[in-house]
Order: C-alpha cells, then sequence, then structure tokens
C-alpha cells in the first residue's frame, strides 16, 4: 500500500464510529454484559436499524422498554417540547407533570398514592422501605421478614437482590438484607407454612419475567392476599416487566380479583426515559412523612411529560385491544411452531409478554434469529422471550413467525438443556448447607 492510500485507511479507522464505539466500550467499561458487536444507530417503530444499514425487527424492545416502539412521534414532540422548557427542577418544587401523573396512575392502578424514582430496582427499594415503615408505624417493630418467589427477579441494589432469587446473582454480594425467604410460585401449602406475623411483605411477579415468563395461579394469588390481610403484611405486586399495557391489561393483577397494597412499575413508562414509580394504598402510603425516602432525580418534569403522553397513546390508540390480539396471534403461531419442532416443550405467557420453553439451549436460535434481522432474547438458558411493542402490526407478528420458523428448521439443534436439578433445589441446598 503506497503513503497515500495509509493516510486513507487510518483516516477511514478514525471516522468510524462503530467500530471506535465499539473499542472504547471493550477498553473502558466494566465487564458486565455479553454484548452483540452490534452497533443500533436509529429505529423507527417496531424496526431498529445497525450501522450498516441493516433492518432489524425488534421484538425485545430494550428489555420491555419500547412499548411504542422508536420514535413515536407524539413522544418525540414531547421530548422536543419539554427539554426546551425545563428538564429537571428537584423534588422541592412542584412542576406541571407529577401530579397528573400521579393521578392518571392511581386510576388505571386502583391504588391511592404516588412516589417517583428512576428505576426498577429503585422502585422495589421503596416498597420494602415503605412495607417496614408501615409496619413500624403501626407498633410492630418485629415485623420485618420479607417473603419472595422461587425465579424471583426484582432488581441489582441490594434490597431488590436480596429478594431475588438466582443464586448466581445473590450469592457474590452476600450479607444481603436479612429475613428473606423464598417460597416456590403456585405452592400454596408452602406459601401458608412460612407466612406468619413477622412477615411485613411478600414480594411477587404475576408472571415471571426473568425467570421465563410464568404466569401465577389465582388460589396462589388469593390465597397471598387473605394471608397478607390476615397477618397485616404488604402485598407487593411487582409489575416492572408485565405492568403498564404488557399483559392487554394496564396490570397484570388485574386478572385476579383483589388488589395488592403497593404496586412498582418501570421500564415502558416514560417512552424509554428512565422512570420508575411505587404506587400504593392509602393505609400503606400514609407513613411516608417528609424526610423518610426520596430520589435527586424521581419525576422530573421530562420524563413525567413523557408517561403521561405514553398512557395517553395507549388509549387513544386502543393499544390494549391490540396487544391482546397481536397476543393471541403470536401464540397461536408459536403453538403452531410447538407442533412442528419437538425440541419446544411449552408457549407459556399473555397479551405480549411471551416465552417458547425449548428442551434445548436457546441461545444458538436466539443468535441465528439475530443474523436473519429479528431481536429476541433467552432466559434461564433455555426460555426464548418475545416482548414485542403494543403498538406491533399483524403483518409484523407474522413476519416475527416466519423468520423464527426458518431459524428453528436450519439452526443446528443444540445439545440438550439440563436445569441444574431445578434451581430451586440448588438453592434449598445452598441454604440447608449454611
Ligand atoms: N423487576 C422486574 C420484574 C424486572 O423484570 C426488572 C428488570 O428486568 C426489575 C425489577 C429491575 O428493573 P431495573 O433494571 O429497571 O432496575
Amino acid at each position: 500500500m503506497n503513503a497515500k492510500g495509509k493516510i486513507a485507511r487510518a483516516k477511514t479507522k478514525r471516522l468510524d464510529p462503530a467500530a471506535a464505539a465499539v473499542r472504547d466500550a471493550g477498553r473502558y467499561m466494566m465487564n458486565t454484559y455479553r454484548r452483540s458487536p452490534l452497533v443500533f444507530v436509529r429505529g423507527k417503530g417496531s424496526y431498529l436499524f445497525d450501522q450498516n444499514g441493516k433492518k432489524y425487527l425488534d421484538f425485545l424492545g430494550g428489555i420491555a422498554v419500547n412499548a411504542l416502539g422508536q420514535a413515536h412521534p407524539r413522544l418525540v414532540r414531547v421530548m422536543r417540547r419539554e427539554s426546551a422548557r425545563t428538564v429537571h427542577v428537584s423534588n422541592l418544587f412542584h412542576h406541571l407533570y407529577q401530579g397528573p401523573l400521579a393521578k392518571r396512575l392511581a386510576e388505571i392502578s386502583g391504588m391511592d398514592r404516588v412516589f417517583f424514582c428512576n428505576s426498577g430496582t429503585e422502585a422495589i427499594e421503596g416498597a420494602l422501605k415503605l412495607a417496614r415503615v408501615a409496619a413500624r408505624k403501626r407498633g410492630h417493630n418485629e415485623r420485618t421478614r420479607i417473603l419472595a418467589l422461587e425465579r424471583s427477579f426484582h432488581g441489582r441494589t441490594f434490597g431488590a437482590l436480596s429478594v431475588t432469587y438466582p443464586v448466581k446473582y445473590r450469592e457474590p454480594f452476600e450479607p444481603l438484607v436479612p429475613g428473606v425467604e423464598f417460597v416456590r410460585m403456585n405452592d400454596v401449602a408452602e406459601l401458608e407454612a412460612k407466612f406468619d406475623d413477622s412477615v411485613c411483605a411478600i414480594v411477587l411477579e404475576v408472571i415471571q419475567g426473568e425467570g421465563g415468563i410464568y404466569p401465577m395461579s389465582s388460589q396462589f394469588w388469593t390465597r397471598a392476599r387473605e394471608l397478607a390481610t390476615h397477618y397485616g403484611a404488604a402485598l407487593i405486586a411487582d409489575e416492572i416487566q408485565c405492568g403498564l399495557g404488557r399483559t392487554g391489561r394496564y396490570f397484570g393483577y388485574q386478572r385476579f380479583v383483589g388488589l395488592p397494597d403497593i404496586t412498582v412499575v418501570a421500564k415502558p413508562l416514560a417512552g424509554g426515559l428512565p422512570l420508575g414509580a411505587v404506587l400504593a394504598q392509602e393505609s400503606f402510603a400514609e407513613a411516608l412523612t417528609p424526610g423518610l425516602h426520596g430520589s435527586t432525580f424521581g419525576g422530573g418534569p421530562l420524563t413525567c411529560a413523557m408517561a403521561l403522553e405514553f398512557l395517553s397513546i395507549i388509549k387513544d390508540e386502543n393499544l390494549l385491544e391490540n396487544v391482546r390480539e397481536r397476543g393471541a396471534q403470536l401464540r397461536a403461531g408459536l403453538l403452531r411452531l410447538g407442533a412442528q419442532f419437538d425440541f419446544i416443550r411449552e408457549v407459556r405467557g399473555e397479551g405480549l409478554i411471551v416465552g417458547v420453553d425449548l428442551t434445548v439451549e436457546g441461545r444458538p436460535y436466539v443468535e441465528a434469529a439475530l443474523s436473519r434481522g429479528l431481536i429476541i432474547n433467552c432466559t434461564h438458558d433455555h426460555v426464548i422471550r418475545l416482548l414485542p411493542p403494543f403498538n406491533v402490526t399483524k403483518k409484523q407478528v407474522d413476519e416475527s413467525l416466519g423468520i423464527l420458523q426458518t431459524v428453528l428448521q436450519e439452526t443446528k439443534r443444540p445439545i440438550p438443556f439440563h436445569p441444574p436439578a431445578s434451581e430451586g433445589d440448588s438453592a434449598r441446598a445452598l441454604a440447608a448447607s449454611r
């Protein structure tokens, strides 16, 4: 190569921002994610485009965040408008959107009051603190135990991690918050055995998202509600992944009779911006007084305006109905694939939170789907998870099913997946060995 060529090559190298971004991430970022080398540079609706202009149908939505896909014109308008006004004012003052958003969330959830924060894990922390302080204010200082479910995922901060089940997430960071015990999902007898008047909270996901899209039975919910009422504990519904419309209802628990005492939301709430919220019945919310809990960033004007717009779009575009219809279409298509491929064990879920449970490892299929332009992921090594946007079209669902059909057909069959003697058993063995 002559000198001119070398200079041109060096220039191109320097000028490729995607390659530079990947290089810098590898060199300077902490090693917390196993990332694909793809760089996404823009999106429109249900599609994302990478650095080379290749188009992908996004059925992961930034892990249940982009519920309206990318660049919804109404969200773009609100973001432009508010960012030119004020993005942050602190919680020492009011702004135009926090009160109205709290009102709207109370209306759709059946809760009375709202606290705003920035993420799912922070909302869980707020809910656990609220349950503890409410017990204390009622004179039950000893009521501190917390029940959570096997296969649960509630976040990465210490409190949320303490109620998160997989040993691999918790063990490296122990000691965690004491007093947590896990109950097998849908095992009413175990729930009854572990519940008593030392419990201040039980934390539940009515559809376990990270855990592998496992739905809760109505018997389990009803008994948890009864026991929480009987022992004066808080029933906390974690709706961070399954809530705000994803099941075709505003809240997953609306499938059951009886409300939680506290519910938490985050992921899709502010149309892609970080916003979480703790929603509670007055009988619990009243335990909080100024200074007991707070957040610098929680519920700023930009995020709250975006959340109000997100909730209005769901209503105006009749998206809960679309979630139900497209969800039924997707699950029917996946069941047809299940009849064709014997390594599909089960199709689970409701609305647009769907899991395809495989008897083999899921990752090769996820990678093959990505190379064919479909973004999905895999939880617990063997459950393919699909979280399409609420405004996904019939044609796009068909497109995803077509890609999956090809991928299931053409990918070299991975080795059978053997769960670690059921995760429940390994965690029990670990607990017993301590
Ligand atoms: N709870 C559930 C059910 C979740 O799915 C998640 C994240 O995946 C969290 C809590 C934690 O949320 P975040 O990652 O915003 O802290």
